[in-house]
C-alpha cells in the first residue's frame, strides 16, 4: 500500500477544506440596496461598491428600488432571508425603514447608511456620504459669485428649488444654501418674487426633473412674464435639467435673454454637456468611487471586529442617536474647471463621454 500516496492525497483535502472555510468566510454576502436607477449616480454607486466588495472577496446582491418604497422594503426583507451580514442602504424615504432594520438587526446583521441618512432608527450603525450641507453652500456661493453679489450687484431675481422632502440630504443642502443666500435675501440683494421659500414650499417628491420642469413653468407663467429670472437653485442634475428645458422653453438661452445661472449636483454626463454648451452654470463633483470606498472598509472593519474610520460624531443625529459618519468632500464644477476635476485629475470621464 502506497501510503505516502494516501497522505499527500488526505494533506490536500484538508487544505482544501481549510481554504473553502476561509473563503466562506472571507465571501461573507454583503446587501447593497440602491434607491434607483433613474440617475446615473446610482448606478455608478452600486457597481462602484461590487467591485470593491468582489476585490476585497466578498460576495454581494445588489438591488435597485425603482423609486418604489415597498419595493426597497420588500429588498431589503429577501437580503435578510438571504443571510447578508451587513446591508448597505441608500434609502428612498429616509423615514421608512425602522421596521425592516429592527429585523435585521435582530438577526445580527449591522447596517451602513449609504449617501441618505436613515431616520428614526437605533439600529443604523454608520453612515458613509459626502458632506451634504457644504453641497448647497458651493451650490449658492457659485451663485454669490457669478452674480457678483459680494461686490455689490444687483438686486437680482432668483427662483429656489429643493429635493425630496424624505431624504435627508434634501434639508442639508437647503440649509446649506441658505446659509449663503438667506442674507442677500433680507437685504434686498435677491428676490424670491414667488416667495416660495423654506423647504414645505419648494421640496421636489423623489428628485423627480419633470415635477420640477412644470413647477418652472408655473413660476415663469406667474412671476416672470415682465421680469427676467437671474438664478435658479437647483439641487441636483435631474431637476436642472428639468428647469433649464423650462426655460428653454420661453426662450431663455437665445440672443438677448441669456440663460440664469443654474446649479446642479452629481456632475451627471447631460449636465456636464449642458456646462459646455453654456446652459446649466455649475454642478457638484462627488466621486461616487470614494463613496464606495469608504462604505468597502467600514464594511470591512466591522466584518474583521475593528472600528471603522469616522470623521463626523457630531452631524447627523438621525432623531434617535447620533449616526457616526465619513464625510467625503464635494467639488463644484464649471465651464472653468470641468476639464480638470472630471477628466484630468480624477479620471472619472474621458474627455469623449462628455463632448
Ligand atoms: C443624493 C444626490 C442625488 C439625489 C437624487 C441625494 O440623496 O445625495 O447626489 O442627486 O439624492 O438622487
Amino acid at each position: 500500500m502506497n501510503f505516502g500516496k494516501y497522505l499527500v492525497a488526505g494533506l490536500v483535502l484538508a487544505g482544501a477544506c481549510i481554504s473553502s472555510a476561509v473563503s466562506a468566510q472571507e465571501k461573507w454576502p454583503i446587501g447593497i440596496s440602491m434607491p434607483t436607477k433613474s440617475s446615473s449616480r446610482w448606478i455608478f454607486d452600486g457597481k462602484n461598491m461590487e467591485k470593491e466588495f468582489r476585490e476585497k472577496g466578498y460576495k454581494t446582491d445588489l438591488q435597485f428600488a425603482d423609486d418604489d418604497i415597498p419595493n426597497q422594503l420588500a429588498q431589503i426583507e429577501n437580503m435578510i432571508t438571504k443571510g447578508v451580514r451587513v446591508l448597505v442602504v441608500a434609502a428612498i424615504d429616509c423615514n421608512t425603514l425602522s421596521n425592516v432594520l429592527q429585523k435585521a438587526v435582530d438577526k445580527g446583521i449591522k447596517v451602513i447608511a449609504y449617501d441618505r441618512l436613515i431616520r428614526g432608527s437605533r439600529n443604523v450603525d454608520y453612515y458613509a456620504t459626502f458632506d451634504n450641507y457644504q453641497v448647497g453652500v458651493l451650490q449658492a456661493s457659485y451663485i454669490e459669485k457669478t452674480l457678483g453679489l459680494r461686490s455689490g450687484h444687483g438686486p437680482f431675481n432668483i427662483e429656489l428649488f429643493g429635493g425630496s422632502a424624505d431624504d435627508n440630504n434634501a434639508h442639508f443642502y437647503y440649509n446649506g444654501a441658505m446659509s449663503v443666500l438667506q442674507p442677500y435675501i433680507d437685504a434686498g440683494r435677491l428676490t424670491v418674487r414667488s416667495k416660495q421659500t423654506g423647504m414645505a414650499k419648494v421640496a421636489t417628491l423623489r428628485w423627480d426633473g419633470s415635477v420640477a420642469q412644470a413647477r418652472m413653468d408655473n413660476l415663469l407663467s406667474a412671476y416672470y412674464t415682465k421680469e427676467r429670472i437671474d438664478a435658479v437653485l437647483s439641487p441636483n442634475d435631474s431637476l436642472s435639467i428639468g428647469i433649464l428645458s423650462s426655460l428653454k422653453g420661453v426662450g431663455y438661452g437665445a440672443p438677448g435673454l441669456p440663460m440664469p445661472v443654474v446649479t446642479g449636483q452629481d456632475a451627471e454626463i447631460p449636465s456636464v454637456k449642458s456646462i459646455l454648451r453654456g446652459e446649466q452654470r455649475s454642478t457638484v463633483f462627488k466621486d461616487t468611487r470614494e463613496l464606495a470606498k469608504v462604505a468597502v472598509s467600514m464594511v470591512d472593519a466591522l466584518l474583521n471586529g475593528k472600528v471603522p474610520a469616522v470623521n463626523d460624531t457630531t452631524s447627523y443625529n438621525n432623531g434617535v442617536k447620533t449616526v457616526p459618519a465619513y464625510l467625503l468632500k464635494p467639488a463644484i464644477v464649471d465651464i472653468a474647471n470641468w476639464k480638470e476635476v472630471l477628466i484630468t485629475q480624477s479620471g472619472y470621464y474621458t474627455e469623449s463621454q462628455v463632448r
